[in-house]
């Protein structure tokens, strides 16, 4: 027996990688070694934060840095502060962050942190005292060419901003440090819609591969979880393209649209506003006129008859094996990980049957993998430190075409490697799980 305390997450994340990489080791033995090593960290950081709240007490909480990887370049992945923080949910997110970053074709490591730090509820000060405090001790780790981390769960532009003021003052340096900084002090143009937008980009292939080239969004019913950075700009994607987005979600429950237009522009700008001030959907459906219908404790992917895409974009472990049969019994044919691990392995498993099975692609409902499907994020911080080292500022414009351009790329790689290695190669609909899977491993053992 091992004596490794037991990490479910991340032992979730490794099985799932090795489970589909069997034929790739198979025709090519040489890259078994490389598998036994990148699944253990080059190193973790832990350190303890203390903070003070507006009252005068102290707190303390964990912070942890994984640096899991840099055969590709400096570690790269965000901090999580939530209450759930432990190390092995960031050294699944730091795993998972290896491949996807080897996905994007920049030149990037692997990492993840963050701490167990509640951001809920708390004032600005004090989120500002803990983003300085939790700093002071990771600024001696990183550096913009060491690691650089960026925002996830519980880290968007104030604690990024916070976050670098802090760094910058430890360090006397002004350096691409972290990503997903304002724009005004070095940011990147698209990087908060980056993953929304990625992702919305990338079943935009899925969609031509499977219809035909002129087909796309329009009129596609759009089942989508969360409600924070991802979930937003996915959903104004997905209605800029002709689809209509029919939920969103929060911790507590889920919004379903009674409207047959979905949610609005407006309505999720207004969500966004809400969302800033750690309010709930519940709050926003109060000021909604009707439009939707709340359901509390629950997720969205029982709560419809009929829909065509689900982008779960919440959290871990989002989807599953029941919730997984249910959105096909809905019709839907693409669902694609936002979130990273949205899926439990026995949703995979769901999914991965029914793409294999089908005759025809409107059979199918096909599982775009997080790894790949929600890389634009990381994607853009990587333009972002471009942009940093180059101390130059692209437009709008010339990031959405790189971004759009990489998520092709990344979609085309999946696709193409998953035609030549994975298990059923030959299937109507390749699995883009193995594809995703192998050709960021092959990516990464080459270059360790
Ligand atoms: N947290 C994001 C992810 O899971 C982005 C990381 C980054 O930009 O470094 O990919």
């Amino acid at each position: 027996m091992s004596n490794i305390a037991r990490e479910p997450e991340f032992e979730q994340a490794l099985n799932e990688l090795t489970s589909t990489l069997a034929p790739f080791l198979a025709q090519n033995p040489e890259y078994k070694k490389a598998l036994e090593v990148v699944q253990i960290p080059e190193r973790i950081i832990q350190f303890r934060v203390l903070w003070e709240d507006d009252e005068g007490n102290v707190h303390a909480n964990r912070g942890f840095r994984v640096q899991f990887n840099s055969a590709l370049g400096p570690y790269k992945g965000g901090l999580r502060l939530h209450p759930s923080v432990n190390l092995s949910i960031l050294k699944f997110l730091g795993f998972e962050q290896i491949f996807k970053n080897a996905l994007t074709g920049l030149m990037m490591g692997g990492g993840k942190g963050g701490s167990d730090f509640d951001p809920k509820g708390r004032s600005d000060s004090e989120i500002r005292r803990f983003c300085q405090s939790f700093m002071a001790e990771l600024s001696r780790h990183i550096g913009p060419l060491t690691d650089v981390p960026a925002g996830d769960i519980g880290v968007g532009g104030r604690e990024v901003g916070f976050l670098f003021g802090a760094y910058k003052k430890h360090r006397n340096e002004f350096s691409g440090i972290l990503t997903g900084k304002g724009l005004d002090f070095g940011g990147s143009h698209i990087r908060p819609e980056a993953t929304g937008y990625g992702l919305v980009y990338y079943v935009s292939w899925m969609i031509k591969h499977a219809e035909g080239s002129s087909a796309g969004w329009t009129g596609k019913k759009v089942l989508i979880s969360g409600s924070g950075n991802v979930a937003q700009y996915a959903a104004l994607k997905v209605i800029e393209l002709g689809g209509v987005v029919l939920t969103l979600s929060d911790s507590k429950g889920a919004l379903l649209s009674t409207s047959a237009e979905g949610f609005t522009p407006d309505d999720i700008a207004a969500i966004g506003a809400l969302k800033l001030k750690h309010k709930t959907l519940k709050d926003f459906l109060d000021s909604s006129n009707g439009k939707f219908t709340y359901h509390a404790g629950a997720r969205p992917w029982t709560l419809v008859e009929k829909a065509d895409v689900a982008l779960p974009s919440a959290t871990q472990n989002e989807v599953s094996e029941e919730e997984a049969k249910a959105l096909l019994k809905a019709g839907v044919k693409y669902i694609a990980e936002g979130s990273n691990m949205g899926c439990t392995q026995e949703a995979i498993d769901v999914f991965e049957a029914s793409r294999a099975a089908a005759k025809v692609a409107s059979e199918a409902c096909w599982l775009g993998p997080a790894k790949a499907a929600n890389a634009g994020g990381v994607a853009v911080s990587g333009l972002e430190m471009s942009q940093n080292s180059a101390r130059i500022q692209w437009t709008r414009e010339e990031v959405d075409e790189k971004l759009s351009t990489i998520m092709e790329n990344c979609y085309n790689d999946c696709f193409n490697t998953a035609r030549k290695y994975a298990e059923d190669k030959d299937a109507l609909l390749p699995s883009l799980v193995a594809g995703a899977n192998t050709a960021g491993f092959i990516k990464v053992a080459d270059a360790m």
